[in-house]
């Protein structure tokens, strides 16, 4: 809670009041997409590279009743927005960071602040489960770290917490010495130094040096000494005194000595020397990561005061920190998403977005335990996640638990209250939740994994896992290279290149993408069932579905004279005028459009009616990515810019133009007109710039039987697979009916198989495949990459002799989706 009139938030800001100066805000929001009350929320329009927050007041003001905005100067028409009011400033994200320091100044209770390349996160969750039971901790949801994300974190403090952990991510020189007054740590962690983010800073020391910055402040600062970077340039910085230092590790200095580590099954134990104490502790894992991480915190509650004997048993309650939301298709129509995180209410806020981004479904289900780490006192607790659970619009809640029940009154939605997860899934046996999007979040004791397992489709043992976060860094990346204002049609066509329908569209809706591209009515139609909202355009309809396009809101491209006079027919049919429609220019690719002798006939029908109206005219390259057809681009780009003045001329309006996909989004800055058309780089291919992408799918199998064979035994169709040594054959449930070409079998392809590339060995099945796993130690179930991030879908291509492109589209609908966010 803020609770700061308009006019002392303006002081602390260093703005001015436009409005009701004594308007009492209480909480800001920078996402005008993630749905709140507008109850006494500030909306503050951040400028960034993509989006500018001032564009959607209109809609946050006349639709979701937001009251109150943090503006920049010049940016709005105050006298649009009557019984608002605005605090202006020079600078939105400069006034939510002084208003965060401001708000962190409120408060005297320690805060440790955390940074680092790696570990952040989790070691942040883990002093989370390891201190919960003494302290009130309020914590970074998630990992929002970043310039926009600390500030939110902070504003999250509060007089009934007793202990702050924040952390702070950094990814340019300049940008901590801006964190270090928002969390203003008293408690510093600095993880590790490692590569991300190397590409802006001159060299490591540049970079220790800008992450060290956080901790100017701090009474005691914790690293690990046997990192000799940090150590060195520590040991260089004058701000910090020796005794303000805790660092662990072997090194003989380290004043946390670790003595001895070994590794057996499962665990680590650490013998550790600290203040004439010696004590061997054991940490629940034997991972390199997760001993580093772990150590952190152990050295974290020395100086909090605890025992090594009190942590020792106090580390047996660490749990993986998972990091992602999963949405999996569910049974009786509805979508599962999976969020085994650790509840607090920040994590739990960005779970119920994610849940309400689905509007596949109208209904939306919330199955929720108690929660345990949460640092509010019950009754507090429960009240708040009511009244998140309201102002987000979830339809209904089922509590699981005691302490939940307890509070059931609380809860003014729809909902149901059971004492146990047993007990639910007893009830679920008999009770249907039908076409529901279902949140299924609770802390690890209630065994949620029960009731995601019960309400899951169960799945063929191969899955395409499609992430939507790297979907949405690849659309911000081609962003960046375009010009300002220069707007997005997202192509969603082919299932979305084969990895989903409306789950990408859901997402692309949300990062606000201008339009959808689909080849064929029945999948626009899909699209605007399953809640889509944004302008759509059919690429190639047929006109038999033209009435159908007019129902669902569907614009037509439009290539030819027949099809024009038939879609004209059918609008004054339904009796619709000014239709939007979309008018193909044939550059030089001579497959469907206009060519420019045809413009006079498409003159004079569009001017003898009134009942469609041009939106845009487009036309698309031939070979945008090949350099020795970029003579042939330049005149279709040339062919296409005159055509489109020709129809303005006439028109009297100017619709929007556009030409590029994503080779010439790379290649022909200059033709951005006012639109470009981006296809197979949003989903992380491209032949240029592809080391800016990240890949969006892996396709997992599993082993099903493994076999040793001897020389001279043959595997699958034919006999192909001839062996000449002992040999481990492994067979995986994945074939050509799922999509995986016949071509790659034979040797011809390999997959990752624990860690190893092994080749395909016979011939690809219908179900099946075979590889040779010589060399590999492999048991049943193991997992194995048939693309990913190695072999990527490149290499499969090539293998095939064909183009990213098919591969993507290849991949049968029999293999179940899975799609997850982080
Ligand atoms: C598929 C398609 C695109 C997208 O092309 P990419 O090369 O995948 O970016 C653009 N425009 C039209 C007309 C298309 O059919």
């Amino acid at each position: 809670m803020i609770n700061l009139t308009a006019i002392q938030l303006a002081e602390i800001v260093l703005g001015q009041v436009i409005g009701d100066s004594g308007f009492t805000i209480r909480n800001v929001i920078t996402d005008s997409r993630v749905p709140v009350s507008g109850n006494g929320s500030m909306f503050i329009a951040l400028v960034g590279p993509n989006h500018n927050g001032h564009e959607f007041i209109g809609e946050l003001y006349n639709i979701r009743n937001i009251k109150a905005y943090l503006v920049e100067k010049g940016e709005v028409d105050y006298t649009n927005y009557p019984n608002a009011t605005f605090v202006e400033v020079d600078d939105t994200l400069q006034a939510l960071q002084k208003l965060a320091a401001y708000h962190r100044n409120r408060f005297v209770y320690p805060v440790i602040g955390i940074t680092g390349s790696n570990g952040k996160t989790i070691v942040k969750e883990w002093l989370n489960q390891l201190l919960f039971s003494e302290y009130q901790i309020v914590r970074s949801p998630r990992s929002y770290n970043s310039q926009v994300g600390v500030p939110l974190s902070v504003l999250q403090m509060d007089n009934h917490f007793d202990l702050a952990i924040f952390e702070a991510g950094i990814s340019k020189p300049g940008e901590m010495v801006k964190l270090q007054p928002i969390i203003d740590p008293t408690i510093g962690i600095f993880t590790n130094i490692g590569m991300p983010h190397q590409e802006n800073f001159d060299d490591i020391d540049e970079k220790v040096n800008e992450k060290l910055k956080l901790f100017r402040e701090v009474k005691t600062l914790i690293y690990c000494k046997d990192h000799a970077v940090i150590d060195a340039v520590v040991q260089d910085n004058t701000l910090l005194a020796d005794n303000q230092l805790l660092t662990w590790g072997q090194n003989k200095e380290s004043k946390v000595q670790i003595m001895s580590v070994k590794r057996e099954a499962g665990k680590t134990l650490v013998h550790v020397h600290y203040n004439n104490h010696e004590h061997t502790i054991t940490i629940p894992f034997t991972d390199a990561a997760s001993f580093e991480n772990a150590m952190h915190c152990v050295a974290t509650m020395l100086l909090l005061g605890y025992s090594l004997q009190d942590i020792d048993t106090r580390l047996q309650r660490l749990q993986p920190v998972a990091m992602r939301l999963e949405l999996k298709e569910g049974i009786n129509d509805c979508s599962v998403i999976n969020d085994s995180y650790n509840s607090d209410l920040g994590s739990l806020a960005i779970a119920i977005d994610f849940l309400m981004q689905q509007k596949q479904h109208e209904r939306h289900v919330v199955i929720l335990s108690d929660i345990l780490e949460s640092g509010y006192a019950p009754e507090q607790l429960y009240s708040k996640v009511a009244q998140m659970l309201e102002d987000k619009g979830v339809d209904l809640l089922i509590g699981i638990g005691p302490e939940i029940s307890r509070y059931d009154y609380a809860f003014e939605i729809e909902a149901e209250f059971y004492s146990s997860t047993h007990e639910f899934l007893l009830d679920l046996k008999r009770k249907e939740i039908r076409d529901a999007a279902i949140l299924v979040k609770g802390s690890r004791k209630f065994h949620f994994e029960q009731i995601s397992a019960a309400l899951e489709r169960k799945v063929h043992r191969t899955t395409l896992e499609i992430n939507l976060n790297a979907i949405a860094h690849n659309l911000n990346y081609y962003r960046s290279l375009l010009n300002p204002g220069v707007k997005v049609m997202a192509m969603v066509k082919a299932f979305s290149y084969g990895s989903g329908s409306y789950e990408i569209a859901n997402l692309l809706q949300f990062q606000r993408v201008d339009y959808l591209g689909v080849a064929y009515t029945d999948e626009g139609v899909s699209l605007r069932e399953a809640g889509i909202s944004l302008p759509i355009v059919v690429l190639n309809p047929s006109f038999g579905t033209y009435e159908l396009m007019v129902e669902f809101n569907l614009e037509p491209e439009i290539y030819n004279i027949t099809g024009l006079k038939e879609f004209i027919n059918v609008l004054n049919r339904v009796g619709v005028s000014s239709y939007g429609i979309h008018i193909k220019i044939d550059s030089g690719m001579h497959r469907l459009g206009f060519t420019p002798d045809q413009l006079d006939e498409l003159i004079a029908i569009l001017k003898s009616t009134n009942s469609v109206r041009v939106k845009s005219i487009f036309s698309h390259l031939a070979a945008s990515d090949e350099p020795h057809h970029d003579q042939f681009t330049k005149c279709q780009i040339e062919t296409f810019q005159k055509a489109c003045n020709v129809l303005s001329d006439v028109l009297g309006y100017q619709p929007i133009r556009h030409i590029l996909n994503t080779g010439g989004i790379e290649r022909y800055p200059e033709a951005q007109f006012e639109m470009v058309r981006l296809g197979i780089g949003l989903y992380g291919i491209s032949p240029t710039h592809g080391d800016k992408l990240m890949p969006i799918s892996t396709l997992r199998s599993k082993v099903i039987q493994v076999k040793q064979i001897k020389p001279g035994d043959t595997v699958g169709y034919s006999r192909k697979g001839i062996v000449d040594t002992p040999t481990t054959v492994v067979t995986i449930p994945v074939g050509y009916a799922d999509g995986l070409s016949r071509m790659l079998g034979n040797g011809n392809y390999s997959m990752m198989l624990n860690g190893t590339l092994v080749p395909t060995i016979g011939n690809i099945s219908m179900d099946t495949c075979t590889l040779n796993a010589n060399g590999v130690e492999v048991k049943e179930g193991d997992e194995v990459i048939v693309f990913g991030n190695k072999p990527t879908i490149t290499d499969m291509a090539k293998a095939m002799g064909t183009i990213p492109y098919e591969v993507l589209t290849s991949i049968s609908q029999r293999v179940k989706r899975v799609y997850f966010q982080e």
